[in-house]
């Protein structure tokens, strides 16, 4: 399987490549040449066939050749290695609970997936890889997580500072080693914007072996299917494929989730339940794409104002609107309707949703009012321990700490301050060197 950029000025690559790099040089993300096609037998016996065989079997027509089967299969069977589990909440909801794994949030599938094959495919080289992140919340941590004590690696992660939640502050901060995190005076566009810059600086590139872990990176993007195909295997009613609602920010999970679609596994429709950020929804209105600066909510892992991902939506449906409106739609949630939902599910379901997965139970929940005959799952992206500071307030209790928190909790925070300047970004990264 080859790689082309959606800017097209560069040439077509294959998995390691498109791995190793994370971005196409003329600064386009990668897409797929061909949208593989799963077997209908594969879909038909899916409850029967185990996790690390259904994530080997979806990934292996994008790896093609650039690893023996064997390597493959280890790392996928490492990147599935937590539960997740589909729980019902109420009537015709339920909930794909994607947190178990090491860091609590669903990006652990990505960033394990991607560190191994990284990890993988730089082993022997004699320049360290350096991965350099842009994060607003979850994606550090998991990264971090992910990439800990990799040989031949390097971490820089940088985040908005103050616009991160405690428990996310001292996950991507407290690892040490080779994991280095850059407190940014800024917003996560900010940081994403210098991130970019760095990428395109041709001295710099030609010091340091330059990579990133973004969501924009295919090893991190591809593998999120995963979520999709498990979400099916224990959905009940197979006759009635479910509607899949999932809190969004920069896309990368949903449009994770449209592939699959579209490589044959059964969805009926699919939400992306946004916050107060709603470039999307309103390109959905109005059929013009407007990227705005981001606003600051509750549910900061999508506060994001320009949604990278979104064009590798658009060209799933050939660039037209209409199309895509077929099989989705997308919402916008306000800070006081997700803390209202998180408040009445625990009290009438006796469940409890951080706040990205509140937008996304209140998107579905809207959704099926219109659609009575439908059932639904909505992704709970985070464990809710991982925003206590939102939503303790709101239940008026206390959540237990699982124990991977407890640990990290009361370690002292290790971070360099930045302003929102690439200049400083560039020494920094050059002294490091
Ligand atoms: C990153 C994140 C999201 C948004 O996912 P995208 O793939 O960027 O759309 C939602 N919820 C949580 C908890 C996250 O960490």
């Amino acid at each position: 399987m080859n790689f082309y950029s959606l800017n097209r000025q560069s040439p077509e690559v294959g998995f390691k490549k498109a791995t190793i790099s994370g971005q196409a040089p003329d600064k386009g993300l990668y897409f797929p040449e061909f949208i593989p096609q799963f077997k209908s037998s594969f879909i038909k016996e899916i409850e029967d066939i185990p996790n690390e065989e259904i994530a080997y079997e979806v990934m292996r027509p994008y790896v093609g050749d650039s690893m023996p089967e064997n390597i493959l299969k280890d790392i996928v069977t490492q990147t599935v290695n937590f539960s997740i589990p589909l729980v019902p909440v109420k009537e015709s909801i339920f909930s794909l609970e994607m947190f178990h794994g090491n860091t609590l949030a669903f990006k652990d599938i990505g960033a394990r997936f991607m560190s191994r094959c990284l990890g993988y495919f730089v082993k022997g080289n004699d320049k360290k890889v350096t991965v350099l992140v842009a994060t607003s919340g979850d994606t550090g941590g998991a990264v971090a997580d992910g990439f800990y004590d990799v040989e031949g690696v390097d971490v820089v992660i940088l985040y908005p500072s103050g616009k991160v939640s405690t428990v996310q502050e001292k996950q991507l901060t407290t690892l040490g080693k080779n994991i280095h995190a850059i407190e940014v005076n800024g917003s996560f566009d900010d940081c994403q914007r210098l991130v970019k810059q760095a990428f395109v600086d041709p001295i710099l590139t030609s010091v340091l072996f330059l990579t990133s872990a973004n969501s924009i990176n295919v090893a991190r993007w591809l593998p999120q299917q995963f979520f999709y195909f498990f979400a099916y295997k224990q959905w009940v009613d197979k006759n009635q494929p479910p509607v899949i609602s999932i809190p969004s920010g920069n896309f990368g999970n949903i449009c994770a989730g449209l592939l699959a679609m579209k490589s044959g596994l059964p969805i009926q429709h699919f939400i992306a339940a946004c916050n107060a950020n709603d470039v999307v929804p309103e390109y959905l209105a109005s059929h013009h794409y407007k990227p705005k600066a981001p606003v600051a909510t509750i549910s900061n892992a999508m506060d994001v104002g320009d949604p990278s991902n979104f064009i590798r939506i658009q060209q799933l449906f050939g660039m037209d609107a209409s199309e895509l409106k077929k099989v989705f739609s997308s919402v916008s949630i306000t800070d006081d309707e997700t803390k209202n939902t998180i408040k009445r599910i625990y009290q009438e379901c006796n469940y409890l949703l951080d706040p990205h997965g509140a937008v996304g139970f209140l998107a579905l929940e809207r959704y099926l009012n219109n659609n009575h005959s439908q059932k639904g799952v909505f992704a709970e992206t985070a464990h809710p321990v991982k925003f206590y500071d939102v939503v303790e307030p709101v239940i008026q209790q206390k959540i237990p700490l699982p124990e991977s928190i407890e640990k990290i909790i009361h370690k002292t925070k290790m971070s360099v301050k930045m302003e929102a300047d690439y200049n400083s970004l560039r020494e920094w990264l050059l002294s490091m060197k």
